[in-house]
């Protein structure tokens, strides 16, 4: 079947919606990405699991994205199909102090909830952009929190097995990383809060907004930090050492803000963004003798460095 077979085909049985040659400019927070093949919204579990269950038959490649926020697309896009979570996965619900979301919540949503159930242990989310997905995939995390420390159970969509529930102390957590089965699609999670002051919350939460305000470049598209801290020190501080701050490749830039930031002035490619994080990686190495890891996950097909 050819891909737009696939979409026909697709079309007939699912819930939610299925496109084609979709610009993924639109759905990252970089403002960048070509075309996917497939962009694939799963409004429910069986949209998700016929949407596998055929693309593997057919030998499509796929992958799953929440809002693109940590996300640097290719600018020829994805061949293959984009799969998205939609309404069924985007509700959450409180019972005491537990939240539980679906993969497509949205982080901020369940942020201002718990505050406003006084509710304390997001507190350091505030700010993050994305989804409950992404950020679980990510573990996600500011000022030494991260996910992992508020999570009680995740569960995953595995192809060809199904719903899989493990508790968060089963999961391998990792600095910017879940450990969670590659191929699993995380759909429901339960986080543990607990019972806080509200006013103690707002406290924090405004602080840790204002931080971001005055360190980061906000109102520009960029996809937050491009590289995660190496061991012990910061990769914005070993990039502004090596006198990065400001350099530009095409409508990519360094952020003078936040060197760790890159920012899209207008017209970046995907190819300037990378052209941009490989001068960073060797300057920084020649300078500093350190390998910088993209905490970014590239999407699509990349020439080698
Ligand atoms: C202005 C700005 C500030 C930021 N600040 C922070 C910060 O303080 N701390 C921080 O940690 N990050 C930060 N980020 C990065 C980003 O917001 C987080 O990594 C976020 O959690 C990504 O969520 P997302 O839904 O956008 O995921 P995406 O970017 O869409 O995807 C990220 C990864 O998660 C995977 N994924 C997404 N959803 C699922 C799912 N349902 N199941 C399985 N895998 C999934 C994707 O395959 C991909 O590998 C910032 C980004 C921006 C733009």
């Amino acid at each position: 079947m050819s891909v737009h077979e696939v979409a026909a085909e697709l079309r007939q049985v699912l819930v939610g919606e299925v496109r084609e040659r979709e610009p993924m400019a639109r759905h990252t927070t970089f403002r960048i990405g070509g075309p996917a093949d497939l962009y694939v919204t799963c409004d429910t579990i069986a949209d998700l699991s016929e949407t596998v269950r055929l693309c593997s038959q057919e030998d499509i490649e796929w992958t799953v994205v929440g809002k693109g926020s940590n996300l640097l697309v290719s600018d020829a896009g994805y061949r293959g199909a984009v799969i998205t979570l939609g309404r069924e996965f985007k509700a959450h619900s409180v019972q005491e102090s537990d939240i539980k979301a679906g993969g497509a919540c949205i982080l901020a949503y369940i942020v201002q909830d718990a505050f406003s159930r006084g509710l304390g242990g997001l507190e350091f989310a505030v700010g993050i952009p994305g989804t409950v997905g992404g950020a679980l995939a990510m573990n996600a995390g500011s000022s030494g929190v991260w996910m992992d420390s508020i999570v009680e159970s995740v569960t995953l969509f595995i192809p060809g097995s199904g719903l899989e529930r493990l508790r968060g102390s089963e999961i391998a957590w990792g600095y910017r990383m879940s450990g969670l089965p590659a191929r699993g699609v995380i759909v429901e999670t339960v986080l543990k809060l607990r019972q806080d002051d509200r006013a103690r919350i707002r406290s924090e939460m405004e602080q840790s907004l204002d931080r971001r305000k005055t360190t980061q470049p906000l109102g520009k598209p960029c996809a937050g930090s491009v590289f995660t801290n190496p061991e012990g020190d910061s990769a914005g501080r070993l990039i502004e050492a090596a006198g990065l701050k400001g350099t530009r490749l095409g409508g990519a830039r360094v952020s003078d803000i936040h060197a760790n930031f890159i920012v899209n002035e207008g017209g970046a490619t995907a190819s300037d963004v990378v052209g941009l994080i490989r001068k960073i990686q060797m300057a920084v190495k020649d300078t500093h003798g350190i390998e910088l890891t993209p905490e970014v996950r590239l999407v699509g097909e990349f020439l080698p460095a």
